[in-house]
């Protein structure tokens, strides 16, 4: 019984019983590499429990509306100046083409709309409610994904309205959903090292939380491989899972590995995950064992490459991600494994790993022909309340 105590925690887990917080660091601390496989068995077997052999995937366009920010994110390489050469902010009609040659080209069901915190919109808080309305008014069924808690808080400030006021001005204007974007690392420490001047711990969980209330739906998402601690990783993955526990209303959890390459952070981080993929498996198996409350966990292509995300599907993950069509915040960081995944790539990669694709819309109702939104439940021995 080499590996007694994880033996004992991967059954936990997999018998359906929360794991605490001891039990995760165990999992983190683990470094024996037939201990690690063990670790990707559990995630996988707990997986196929969960969703059979279905990995979904969303047809959507990512819109980055434009670049300038005065925030200086220590792990980012997409911000710009308003002086920079290649500074940009879009106006709707180049915002309404982007989606028009996306509905043309791959029929996208959702477009996921995020920027820089541009000085100027401070003085404009218009140019996001009116934004989703022309783009709600233009494309009555399109899915708009969109603004993280951290424009949710700026357009507070600018607007001179409460959270909850500005997300239901939000609502009426036609926003379906929003990425749970910003949120990086939640451990304060560590927060304050690497994005001091991003909303604190605690705003980013009212503004979530307040979405959740008005029946705003978003994602959860880690950025993870830069300066943190397992305990600060532990920290998020348990406030992550506290506040699903109380308003069920995160859709998926998204692990995004740190790409380095072009931010300040890049002499201070050893290695990175682009380098040491196994590494980013073993995370998505934790998530897997330990967010018993979510159903999905989403892997990330443009972030790992597509050999290793499709590797990541027998590691606990059951969601391909998007289609994305442009990719402009890892691609400033450095990554390199592309800004798009054609729907046949995507349904050939998940093919070819022996499972089943499964085209889905944001909120993770199936769409595709033969697979109907009751399809969601089959194979599923848990309640989500997705
Ligand atoms: S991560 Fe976002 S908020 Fe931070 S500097 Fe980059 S663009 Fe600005």
């Amino acid at each position: 019984m080499k590996h007694s105590k994880l033996d004992s925690i991967l059954q936990k887990a997999l018998s359906g019983r929360q794991l605490d917080d001891n039990d995760l660091l165990v999992l983190f601390e683990e470094k024996d590499a037939e201990a690690v496989k063990e670790i990707a068995s559990a995630a996988d077997s707990l997986n196929l429990e969960i969703n059979s052999d279905k990995v979904s995937y969303v047809v959507n366009r990512n819109i980055n509306f434009t670049n300038i920010c005065g925030l200086n994110c220590k792990f980012c390489g997409y911000k710009r100046t308003k002086k920079s050469k290649d500074a940009f902010l879009l106006d709707y009609d180049k915002i309404l083409e982007k989606i028009y040659e996306g509905k043309k080209q791959i029929g996208i069901d959702e477009i996921c709309v995020t920027g820089g915190i541009n000085p100027e919109l401070k003085l404009n808080p218009g140019y996001y409610f009116n934004l989703i309305e022309t783009v709600r008014k233009n494309f009555p069924d399109l899915h708009i994904h969109a603004f993280s808690p951290q424009e949710i808080y700026e357009l507070s400030l600018s607007a001179g309205k409460s959270y909850s006021a500005v997300i239901e001005k939000l609502k009426g204007c036609g926003l379906d959903s929003m990425p749970g974007t910003a949120a990086e690392i939640l451990a304060p420490e560590i927060r304050k090292k690497i994005c001091p001047k991003k909303i604190d711990t605690k705003t980013w969980v009212e503004i979530i939380k307040t979405a959740h209330a008005l029946g705003v739906k978003t994602s959860a998402t880690v950025l993870f491989g830069h300066l943190e601690s397992p305990r600060d990783l532990a920290y998020h993955l348990g406030l992550i899972r506290s506040i699903q526990d109380e308003t069920a209303g995160f859709t998926e959890f998204i692990a995004l590995p740190f790409i380095s390459f072009k931010t300040s952070l890049k002499n201070k981080v050893d290695e990175t995950l682009i380098k040491d993929t196994d590494k980013a498996f073993k995370f998505y198996a934790i998530l897997r064992l330990y967010l018993d409350n979510f159903k999905n966990i989403q892997t990330s292509w443009p972030k790992i490459g597509v050999s290793a995300a499709v590797k990541s599907l027998s590691c606990g993950v059951n969601d391909f991600g998007g289609t994305l069509m442009e990719e402009n915040i890892t691609k400033s960081a450095g990554g390199n494994f592309g800004e798009y995944l054609s729907e046949g790539e995507i349904i050939n990669l998940i093919q070819k790993v022996g499972k089943n694709p499964v085209r889905r819309d944001t909120i993770y109702n199936y769409i595709n022909a033969g697979a109907c939104a009751c399809a969601v439940n089959d194979g599923d021995k848990r309640l989500f309340n997705v």
